[in-house]
Formats: structure tokens, C-alpha cells, sequence
């Protein structure tokens, strides 16, 4: 959906606080017969007036539960629009059909999302899509590997799962000086804790499964435009392509998306106790949170975002098998793939999320942990990791 001006209260959202955005923006009860919570529009078609009138017209375009959910994050990152989708990788998907062609050229990090990193490598390569694959913290490797024919520049900060902080502002000057559009996949910060649109980027995807939706009840995503030309293509697109959220979906995202920046401020000092208490672990070699002044772009990191968010990454000392061992020994940390939910997750990127990436451009340390940490008390959480660390060294010892 395109177009965001408030019809009923005010002419934009640009003067509002994010908690308002995310509380109010798209929800108007006038619209909806008083309902402070947009009903879920489960039609797939709608009545007409006379044959052309405007109106809602068919749920694969456009559906009112939807475009509810899109105006509330189109505003949340400050973009012209937004599209939502069936799931963070149908946004992905969504996104390269909608800016590439058979032969195109496009930049990617070799720290990424698995699915992404399949995406490139295994489909879009049949289709004659090249990809280079570079540092994104080297601007002199990425100056270096965009082309004069490359489409796309696709940034994920912080990567997942190593917390990689790519600088979104510089490479966006890169991207477009050779005429390419840059693509940031933001769902490790969410819209709460940094604005790439702001910082130069032309488009932001967001895997709404994650901090959005919140409760590990939804799968969804979203892309959110910087300009109405490129809000359209996407739209345009999407619908073509038909990956879109249902209304259900839609609904489930938008109720977690009220509670987002209270999450978010609780996660992320949770998260920076962690990787404190993680950092001053013997059984620990090395922790990757870019709220650490340990961590080699925490200035970078600082500087654009505006705290660091809830997942900490660590490499245990000793083997593979000693890092899937203490993934199954937390009793709170629930093994399990995925993030930003209220239940804190753990899992091994070696054997799950990244187990496609082993011995490719993309691999991830074997010995790597990556804690996703929810809204549990703190200390519980810190005494769950402690005793799954301290039985490793014991046993090992
Ligand atoms: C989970 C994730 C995706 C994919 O989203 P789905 O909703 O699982 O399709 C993309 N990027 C990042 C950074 C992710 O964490």
C-alpha cells in the first residue's frame, strides 16, 4: 500500500514518537465501525459499486486487515510504503524479482541470513543472477565489487548470525553512484533501532516472523519503500508474484507490532547483560553483541542504531559437538531456530540455521552459539547459561 497521511487526525507521523507510531499508525476505529483492534477482513473478494469505484477489490491486491499493518510499518520506518508478505524470504523473493533481471549483478555479505545466502546460491543462480559475495565492513571490497551493470546491493545489519555491522549510509553512496538500488534487511534491529531508509538505503526488509510479530505465533515480512516509484514497483510486484500476508497474519503482526519498542528496550538490556556475563566466561573464547566495546564496529554500531538489540552470538572453547552440547543442556534457553520472540531461544548456526553455508564464502565458526533472548527475568536467564556453561567445563575437565 502506498500513500500514508492519517485521514482522520493528522497529516503525518513524522512529528510522533515511534510507541505512538506503533500503537496507532494504519488503525483507525472511524474505519472499522469503532473496532480499536482492525477486524481480521477474511474475504477474498469484495463488492463493487459500479465496476471501477476505487474500493478493496480482490485480498491478493490489496485487503483492508493488511493495509492496515503496512501503514503502521511504513510509518514505523518512515518509507512512502510498504508490502507485506507471506514470510520474510516471499519479501527477499519479492524484492530481487522486482529489481533484477535474467543477468543481473548484485553484491551480497558473507554474513547472512542461510535462506538468503540458499536464495542466491542455489535459485537465483539458475536464473543467470551473478553475485558477489564480499566483507561488508571492508567499504574498499565493496567499492571494489559493485560493477558498473550491478542491480542490486543487499546489506543485512546486524548479520545474522555473527552481529556484523554494515555501514549503511556509506554503502548506499557506493550503491547508487553506480546506479544500483540498496536493499537492507533490517529484522535483527527492527524499525525500533535504526531507520536505514533514513540513512540512505532505498528499501528495508523486515522478517515480520521475528521482532514485529513477536510471539512465535506468526510467519510474515514485509518490505518498506524509500520513495512512492519504488513503493509501487514493490506493490506492483508483490501482487503479481501473489506472496502476500493473509489477513490472519496480517492481524497477528500488527497486535505484536504495538508492543515492539517496549520489547525492544527490554531485550536489549537483557541482551547487553548477557554478553557481559558471556564475556567474563571461561568456558567462552569469544562474544559477538555490538552493544560490546569489544566489538569492532561497536562505534559504527552507536552511531546508527539507536541501542543493540536482543541476540548475543558466542564461540565456546573446544569443538563443534562441545557447542551443540551446551544448545541442549539451558533449561530455559529453548533450542530452537528463530528470534525475537518473548521466549529466549539458543541454537548451533553450524548445524541449523547456517548448516547450508559449511564451506562456502558464507560459513559461520562451528563452535558458534546464538542466543536469542526474550522477555524472562534477566537473572534466571543469566543463571540457565551459566549452569549449561559451567557442566561443559566440568564434564570437558
Ligand atoms: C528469519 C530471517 C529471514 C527470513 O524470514 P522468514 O520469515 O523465516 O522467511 C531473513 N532475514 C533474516 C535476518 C532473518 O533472521
Amino acid at each position: 500500500m502506498t500513500g500514508y497521511a492519517d485521514p482522520h487526525r493528522r497529516a503525518s507521523y513524522d512529528e510522533l514518537s515511534p510507541e505512538t507510531r506503533a500503537v496507532h499508525a494504519g488503525q483507525y476505529p472511524e474505519e472499522h465501525a469503532g473496532a480499536l483492534s482492525v477486524p481480521v477482513h477474511m474475504s477474498s473478494t469484495f463488492e463493487r459499486a459500479v465496476v471501477l469505484d476505487g474500493g478493496w477489490d480482490y485480498s491478493r491486491i490489496a485487503n483492508p486487515t493488511r493495509a492496515a499493518l503496512e501503514h503502521c510499518l511504513a510509518a514505523l520506518e518512515g518509507g512512502s510504503g510498504a508490502t507485506a508478505t507471506a514470510s520474510g524470504m516471499a519479501a527477499i523473493t519479492t524484492t530481487v524479482l522486482a529489481t533484477c533481471h535474467a543477468g543481473s549483478h548484485v553484491v551480497v555479505p558473507d554474513s547472512i541470513y542461510g535462506g538468503t545466502w540458499d536464495l542466491f546460491s542455489s535459485v537465483l543462480s539458475r536464473w543467470g543472477v551473478r553475485t558477489a559475495v564480499v566483507d561488508m565492513s571492508d567499504l574498499g571490497a565493496v567499492a571494489a565489487a559493485i560493477m558498473p551493470d550491478t542491480s542490486l546491493v543487499w546489506v543485512e545489519t546486524p548479520s545474522n548470525p555473527r552481529l556484523r555491522i554494515t555501514d549503511v549510509a556509506a554503502v548506499a553512496d557506493l550503491a547508487h553512484e553506480a546506479g544500483a538500488v540498496l536493499a537492507v534487511d533490517s529484522t535483527f534491529a527492527s524499525p525500533y533501532l535504526q531507520q536505514p531508509l533514513a540513512l540512505g538505503a532505498d528499501l528495508v526488509i523486515h522478517s515480520t516472523t521475528k521482532y514485529l510479530g513477536g510471539h512465535s505465533d506468526v510467519t510474515g515480512g514485509v518490505i518498506v519503500s524509500g520513495s512512492e516509484a519504488m513503493a509501487e514497483l514493490i506493490d506492483r510486484t508483490s501482487g503479481v508474484i501473489g506472496g502476500v500476508a493473509g489477513p490472519m497474519d496480517a492481524w497477528l503482526v500488527l497486535r505484536g507490532t504495538k508492543s515492539l519498542p517496549v520489547r525492544m528496550r527490554h531485550v536489549s538490556a537483557a541482551a547487553m547483560r548477557i554478553a557481559e556475563m558471556l564475556t567474563a566466561h571461561p568456558a567462552v573464547a569469544r562474544v559477538h553483541y555490538p552493544g560490546l566495546h569489544s566489538h569492532p564496529q561497536h562505534d559504527l554500531a552507536k552511531r546508527q542504531m539507536t541501542d543493540f538489540g536482543g541476540v548475543v552470538s558466542f564461540e565456546v572453547r573446544g569443538s563443534r559437538e562441545d557447542a551443540a552440547a551446551v544448545c541442549a543442556r539451558t533449561r530455559l534457553f529453548t533450542l530452537a531456530v528463530s528470534l525475537g520472540s518473548v521466549e529466549s531461544l539458543i541454537q548451533h548456526p553450524a548445524n541449523m540455521t547456517h548448516c547450508t553455508t559449511g564451506g562456502t564464502q558464507a560459513a559461520v565458526p562451528e563452535t558458534l552459539v546464538r542466543l536469542s533472548i526474550g522477555l524472562e527475568d534477566v537473572d534466571d536467564l543469566v543463571a540457565d547459561l551459566d549452569a549449561a556453561l559451567d557442566q561443559g567445563a566440568t564434564l570437558a575437565g
